[in-house]
């Protein structure tokens, strides 16, 4: 299996160095992972990568717009199905993939394994003992989380199951999976207590959470941090810890139940 990274030239807050597309190649099969937004240039290096082969599907771990928006004309241009496990804005899927469904390529196959948290729809794609993670784990930097105990079960769920590398959608591949992914966990549950802390001195809004417990963190990232201490709030809540309303926004107020 050879696995070769095309990095989209969409750098920013949100995308670090910018999209990593994954062309992963077995036998003179291919697949090629989160084509990314649409950029010519972009396609066209995809294609140029993935031109000593022949390409099987096109597959996409999430719906943002940093990762699916290409798939579908890509996939049209390549005569094969985009394959990804929802619709969303700027992707239609030609196949539905659901938890431990595969996709066949020389020999191989990448085997869906569902992980909602970043965002609902968050699948990761598993190669023998690689896995193409998405947003879910990225290389260098922490993940924004929509829905936090979906998102802490499905770092539980692929912890200690013999991976030995992690592509992500964003930043440096990763040769630690076990310690990285025990890392994410303990850096939530230290968010967690951190956020409850906060309360419990007297933070009384979502925003005054953030602006204490984010003080070190660059303040133009507080909106994205806001929408973590939202999920984390949101499970608080669940469990009887806080009272915050529902969806909590940058005002919402939270107090100790
Ligand atoms: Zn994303």
């Amino acid at each position: 299996m050879n696995v070769d990274l095309v990095l989209a030239p969409n750098p920013g807050l949100f995308t670090g160095p910018g999209t990593n597309t994954w062309v992963i190649t077995s036998r003179g099969e291919s697949v090629i992972i989160d084509p990314g937004p649409v950029i010519e240039s972009h396609l066209a290096a995809i294609r140029a990568t993935a031109s000593s082969a022949e390409v099987r599907a096109v597959l996409v771990t999430h719906t943002h717009p940093d990762h699916a928006p290409a798939a579908n004309g890509l996939a049209e241009d390549l005569g094969v199905p985009a394959i990804g496990s929802a619709a969303g804005p700027g992707f239609r899927p030609d196949r539905l993939i659901a938890d431990g469904e595969g996709v066949g390529f020389g020999g191989l196959e990448a085997v869906c394994v569902t992980t909602p948290g970043h965002t609902p729809d968050s699948v990761c794609f598993r190669v023998r003992d690689a896995l193409f993670t998405g947003d879910h784990i990225m290389g260098g930097s922490t993940v924004v989380v929509e829905e936090m105990s979906d998102y802490l079960e499905s770092l539980r769920k692929l912890h200690s199951t013999g991976l030995e590398t992690l592509y992500p959608g964003h930043g440096p591949v990763i040769d630690t999976p076990d310690a990285t992914i025990a890392g994410y966990l303990s850096h939530r549950l230290e968010r967690e207590s951190q956020i409850l802390g906060a309360v419990g001195r007297g933070a009384g809004s979502v925003g005054a959470i953030v602006i204490e417990v984010y003080r070190d963190v660059d303040p133009v990232l507080h909106p994205m941090a806001a929408m973590s201490v939202a999920a984390h709030l949101e499970k608080l809540s669940i469990e009887g810890l806080v009272e915050v309303e529902a969806e909590p926004t940058w005002e919402s107020e939270v107090r100790l139940r």
